[in-house]
C-alpha cells in the first residue's frame, strides 16, 4: 500500500470514529441524530442571542397572561425534567438556564432556544384561546429544545462548510464563523423574529414529544389536534415555525391522534 492511500484509509478511519463519536440519541423517540457543538457552546450562544431579543423587544404589561406563560413553562419544565430524571437521561438539560417570557408584539410566534429560553408574542395567544392551548405550543417549543433540533441542522451545515474534521478546531478557533452557523441555524432576531422552518422530521418529532410532555404536565393532550387545526385555518402569514404546511395539516393531525394512546396514559395518571 502506498502511502498516500494509507493516508486516506487512515483519514477516512478516524472520520468515521470522529461521526460516531458525535451521535446523540433524542430523549423520549430514541432517534439518533449528528450532534458536533457542545451543548455548553449551544447555550453560550443562545443566552447571548435571547438576552438580545429580550433588550430589543418590549415585554407584555398583562399580569395575568404573563403569569400563565410562566405557569405553563414552570409546569412543561417540571414534567420534562421528572421524565429525564426517572429514564436516567438528566444531564440531557445539563446547563439549562429556563426562563418564560411574553413580549408584546402581534406577530403570530412562540419559540424555544437551546438551553430552554422559551419567547411568546403576545400574537399567538387568540390562537391558543387558553392555558391548554399555551400549553400546546409550549410543549412542542420545549421538544423542538430538547431533541436539539437547532444543533441538530447546525451541525449538518458545520458538515457541509468546515468539513468533519476541522470541527473541533473550528469551534475553538474560529468562534465567529461558529456564531454565524448559529446564525444561519437558527436566524433568531428582533428583525427576523422567528426561527427558520424546521424539517417535516423535526416537526413530527416536536409535535410528539410536545404531547407528551403537555399531557405530563396535567395539560389535555386531545386539545393539540384541535389547536393545530386552528392554526391552519389561519391560512398564510405565520412565521415559518407555524406555515401550516409543515407538516402538512392532515398529516399532523393524523400522527397526533396516533400518538394520543401514550399520551392519554400520563394524562390519566396525573389526575
Ligand atoms: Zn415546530
Amino acid at each position: 500500500m502506498d502511502f498516500q492511500r494509507m493516508i486516506r484509509l487512515l483519514t477516512i478511519i478516524t472520520a468515521l470514529a470522529f461521526l460516531l463519536s458525535a451521535c446523540a440519541t433524542v430523549p423520549l423517540t430514541g432517534r439518533k441524530q449528528l450532534s458536533l457543538i457542545p451543548d455548553s457552546q449551544m447555550n453560550t450562544m443562545s443566552f447571548q442571542q435571547y438576552d438580545q431579543v429580550l433588550a430589543e423587544s418590549t415585554l407584555s404589561t398583562n399580569a395575568a397572561e404573563t403569569a400563565m406563560i410562566k405557569r405553563v413553562g414552570a409546569r412543561i419544565q417540571q414534567s420534562v425534567e421528572e421524565y429525564l430524571a426517572a429514564t436516567g437521561n438528566s444531564d440531557h438539560i445539563n446547563g439549562y438556564a429556563w426562563d418564560f417570557n411574553l413580549i408584546e408584539s402581534n406577530q403570530i410566534n412562540a419559540w424555544c432556544m437551546p438551553g430552554g429560553k422559551v419567547a411568546f408574542y403576545t400574537g399567538i395567544l387568540p390562537v391558543c384561546e387558553d392555558e391548554t392551548g399555551v400549553a400546546v405550543v409550549m410543549g412542542h417549543e420545549i421538544a423542538h429544545a430538547i431533541a436539539e433540533h437547532g444543533s441538530e441542522r447546525m451541525s449538518h451545515s458545520m458538515m457541509v462548510q468546515m468539513g468533519g474534521m476541522a470541527l473541533n478546531e473550528a469551534i475553538k478557533n474560529e468562534p465567529e464563523e461558529t456564531q454565524a452557523l448559529y446564525m444561519s441555524a437558527f436566524a433568531v432576531g428582533s428583525q427576523y423574529g422567528a426561527m427558520l422552518p424546521f424539517s417535516r422530521q423535526h416537526e413530527s418529532e416536536a409535535d410528539h414529544m410536545g404531547l407528551v410532555f403537555m399531557a405530563m404536565a396535567g395539560y389535555d393532550p386531545q386539545q393539540a389536534p384541535v389547536f393545530w387545526q386552528r392554526m391552519a385555518s389561519l391560512g398564510g402569514e405565520k412565521p415559518p415555525e407555524f406555515m401550516s404546511t409543515h407538516p402538512a395539516d392532515e398529516t399532523r393531525v393524523r400522527q397526533l391522534n396516533e400518538w394520543m394512546p401514550e399520551a392519554l396514559k400520563y394524562y390519566q395518571a396525573e389526575r
